[in-house]
C-alpha cells in the first residue's frame, strides 16, 4: 500500500513518514499544491490514498482535489484540515473527499481513518471474491479452490485477483502487465505468460474444470463463458 500525504508542514510530514511506515505503508510526499497534482497526474505514479492538506502553498488542495477527480473518482482522498477551516472541509467532501481529519489529531486516530477508508474503497459489499469454486478472501489474502487451500506469491494473487474481478472478460496481455506489474516491459516479454502458467498449475487440478482460459490473439480470460 503507498499512500501520498500532500501537506506543507514539515513536523506533521515527518510525524506521518514515521508513523505510516511503521504500520507497513509506502509513502511519497508532496509539499505544495502543485507537486501533489503532478504526483497524481504521472502514469509512473500509483497510490492506494491520499492525504491531502488544504491549507497548501500554490494550488490550494481544494484545487487539486478538483482537477483530480475529473480523472480519478475512485482513488480514496482523506483531506487533513485546520478547525477553522470547516467551510473548505464541507467543500473537500463535497469534490470528492473520502473522509476528513482535523488537525491537530492523533495518529491513531488517522489511521483507523485510513484503514477505514482503505477498507471501504476496495471492498465496497463484500471480503471475497468468488468465481464458480475459486474464492479469494481479501482480508485473509488466502485463496481456495474447492476445499483446497492455494498458496500465491504476491504477484499470482494480484493477477488472480484481476481475472477474478473480470471473470468473463478478455484480459490482454498489455492490460495485465499495466494492472499487475508497476512498470512497462516491453512487447517481446513473455512475463504475463509466465505468471499464467504459474498460475495455472496452482489453481487447476485434474479433477476439476479449468480456469484461465487462452483466446487466441487477444489474451486471457478466467472462464469459458
Ligand atoms: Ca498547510
Amino acid at each position: 500500500m503507498r499512500i501520498l500525504i500532500a501537506e506543507d508542514d514539515a513536523a506533521i510530514v515527518s510525524f506521518l513518514v514515521k508513523g505510516l511506515k511503521a504500520e507497513g505503508y509506502a509513502t511519497a510526499v508532496a509539499a505544495t499544491g502543485d507537486e501533489a497534482s503532478r504526483y497524481l497526474a504521472s502514469s509512473h505514479e500509483t497510490f492506494d490514498l491520499v492525504l491531502l492538506d488544504l491549507g497548501l502553498p500554490g494550488t490550494s488542495g481544494l484545487d487539486v482535489l478538483t482537477t483530480f477527480r475529473r480523472r480519478d473518482a475512485s482513488l480514496p482522498v482523506i483531506v487533513l484540515t485546520a478547525r477553522a477551516e470547516v467551510a473548505d472541509k464541507v467543500r473537500g467532501l463535497e469534490l470528492g473527499a473520502n473522509d476528513y481529519v482535523t488537525k491537530p489529531f492523533s495518529f491513531a486516530e488517522l489511521l483507523a481513518r485510513i484503514r477505514a477508508t482503505l477498507r471501504s474503497s476496495s471492498q465496497p459489499t463484500t471480503n471475497e471474491l468468488v468465481v464458480e469454486d475459486l474464492r479469494l478472501d481479501l482480508f485473509t489474502k488466502v485463496a481456495w479452490r474447492g476445499e483446497r487451500r492455494i498458496d500465491l506469491a504476491p504477484r499470482e494473487w494480484a493477477l488472480l485477483e484481476l481475472f477474478m474481478r473480470h471473470p468473463t472478460h478478455v484480459l490482454s496481455r498489455t492490460r495485465i502487465l499495466n494492472e499487475v506489474w508497476e512498470y512497462g516491459f516491453g512487447p517481446g516479454n513473455n512475463i504475463v505468460d509466465v505468471y499464467v502458467s504459474y498460475l495455472r498449475k496452482k489453481i487447476n487440478f485434474d479433477d476439476v474444470e479449468p480456469l484461465i482460459l487462452t483466446v487466441r490473439g487477444a489474451g486471457y480470460r478466467l472462464v469459458a463463458h
